[in-house]
């Protein structure tokens, strides 16, 4: 099966980088799953996973938010924040989202909700992650 290039790239520098047979997330628009040969495109994505499938074995990156952009032969996807699964620390995703939980409960004026709401989902997908929930 032919294969395709992926790197996963932050601001802070590459995350990870390999061959694989397809690229599975999910877009703001739906369902994604890329193989080598895909006609080119870019979708914006939404706090999520994204699935590697190699020949004997899948491999999970959380990432917060970003860009994906294919060619034929290349994906590659600009995150604000990703983790391998292995790279994920589950005591502060843990923390973050008891955080957020809390700032959500107390109804206090000077919550930020939607920063809140954002900061849980982040929080969640990396303890989803970690467990290999996808
Ligand atoms: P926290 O409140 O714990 O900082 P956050 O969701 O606000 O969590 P981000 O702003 O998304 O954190 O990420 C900041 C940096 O910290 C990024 O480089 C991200 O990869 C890293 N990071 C955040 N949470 C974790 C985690 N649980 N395990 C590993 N790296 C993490």
């Amino acid at each position: 099966m032919k294969t395709i290039h992926v790197s996963v790239v932050t601001p802070d520098g590459p995350v990870y980088e390999s061959e694989v047979e397809m690229v599975s997330t999910r877009a703001q628009s739906g369902e994604l799953g890329i193989l080598h040969g895909h006609i080119p495109m870019v979708a914006p994505l939404q706090i999520g996973a994204v699935r590697l499938k190699k020949a004997s074995s899948t491999e999970l990156v959380a990432v917060s938010g970003g860009f994906l952009e294919v060619r034929p032969d290349k994906v590659t996807i600009l995150a604000q924040a990703a983790e391998t699964a292995e790279e994920i620390d589950v005591a502060r995703a843990e923390e973050a989202r008891k955080r957020a939980e809390m700032r959500l409960d107390s109804k206090q004026d000077d919550v930020d909700v939607k920063r809140a709401e954002i900061a849980l989902k982040r929080a969640v997908n990396r303890l989803d992650i970690s467990q290999r929930k996808f």
